[in-house]
């Protein structure tokens, strides 16, 4: 497929203005496809190849990173997911100095908008491209919107079955913003992606100068640029002129389990439910007469949830439907029943109420 280069050029003028005047790299053109990849990725260009590099899988999903706005200072009221995986690539052709890149347009959405099948979808492409024995990329790196971004990171780090690297970006400030976070982002991201000091340390979430492991990292703050955080555990490393530095060896978080989703074609339903005073979860069994399979309780603290609330909860659960004990709060630990009597709540542990959903939808 010939690469729509009109839009590419314009979008990658629009966002590389000044370093535009002064190009500290040469620009290497995209090209249509030559070498065959399997069918299974189904690849909007290819980067012109330069042996010795590294082969990294752009899929790119939406979000503000390929968002765009008629006003450079707009940064509220734009439309996410308009620019497409060719023209954020072309925008910084430094990336082809690191990485020889397919792109691969999965969706381009909101994140709000990103479906149970897109994240199973890249979950099994990523695995496809990085864990068989004779894999075709040696990276890969996923754009998506920050809204539900460690959501889908969380689920790959959850499904990928070996310690290659996916990093997963976006950006706070849509592609046509003054000082656009995405294509610095993407440039890191993909520059941490294919570094061996990167694997074996999960799926990696690269925004704003640092990385941060997908278990634990999450959104912290709806607008400014340092959003992305992992209170407790901190961040993992953060790139120097681009390159990642690690602050550690790699590791891997004390509860993180792995599922093989390789086989599974669909995910049940799971719907998350917020706790507050007088809560009372009353739409629980209008939720079960139209599929769901399990609930997360959001609650108040380490997993509070009102008596009333519970009324309902334990309805659920002698239906044989389970529900995890997650809390609002978003950071802190639901601890573990020693000794659970049946039919009680799982706890989260260290799981946020989302990435609670995500597990449970996996087990
Ligand atoms: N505002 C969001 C973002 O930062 C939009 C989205 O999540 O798609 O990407």
């Amino acid at each position: 497929m010939l690469v729509n280069v009109s839009l590419a050029v314009a979008v990658a003028a629009s966002l590389l203005g000044s370093a535009a005047a002064a190009p500290l790299v040469a620009v290497k053109q995209l090209v249509e496809r030559k070498v065959n990849a399997s069918p299974d990725f189904n690849i909007t260009f290819s980067s012109s190849h330069t042996d010795g590099l590294p082969r990294t899988l752009i899929m790119a999903t939406g979000g503000t990173i390929a968002g765009s706005s008629a006003s450079a200072t707009d940064s509220t009221n734009y439309r996410a997911g308009s620019i497409g995986v060719a023209a954020l690539v072309d925008a910084v052709p430094q990336l082809l100095n690191v990485s020889n890149i397919d792109g691969m347009q999965v969706s381009n959405v909101d994140s709000g908008s990103i479906t149970d099948d897109i994240v199973l979808l890249i979950s099994k492409l990523a695995n496809k491209a990085l864990c068989g024995s004779d894999p075709e990329y040696d990276a890969v790196v996923v754009t998506h919107g920050t809204e539900t971004l460690e959501e889908t990171a969380y689920t790959l780090d959850a499904t990928l079955m070996c310690d290659k690297t996916v990093v997963v970006v976006g950006a706070m400030r849509p592609a046509t913003a003054i000082s656009a976070d995405g294509p610095s982002n993407l440039l890191e991201a993909v520059t941490t992606a294919v570094s061996p000091a990167s694997h074996g340390r999960g799926v990696l979430v690269v925004l704003n100068d640092r990385i941060c492991q997908a278990l634990y990292c999450a959104k912290t703050n709806a607008n400014a640029l340092d959003t992305f955080k992992a209170y407790e555990q901190g961040f993992v490393g953060g790139p120097l002129s681009t390159k990642p530095f690690f602050y550690y060896p790699p590791s891997q978080p004390t509860f993180k389990t792995v599922y093989d989703l390789s086989n599974v074609t669909s995910l049940p339903r799971v719907d998350v439910l917020y706790s507050h005073q007088m809560a009372t979860f009353d739409g629980v069994n209008a939720s079960v007469a139209n599929g769901a399979k399990g609930f997360i309780g959001a609650g108040t603290g380490a997993g509070g949830i009102s008596p009333w609330a519970k009324q309902n909860l334990a309805y659920v659960m002698s239906q044989g439907i389970p529900v995890v004990a997650s809390t609002k709060i978003n950071n802190g630990v639901v601890a573990p029943d020693e000794d659970p009597a049946a039919g009680s709540y799982i706890s989260s542990a260290l799981l946020n109420p989302v990435k609670s959903r995500r597990l449970l939808q996996s087990l």
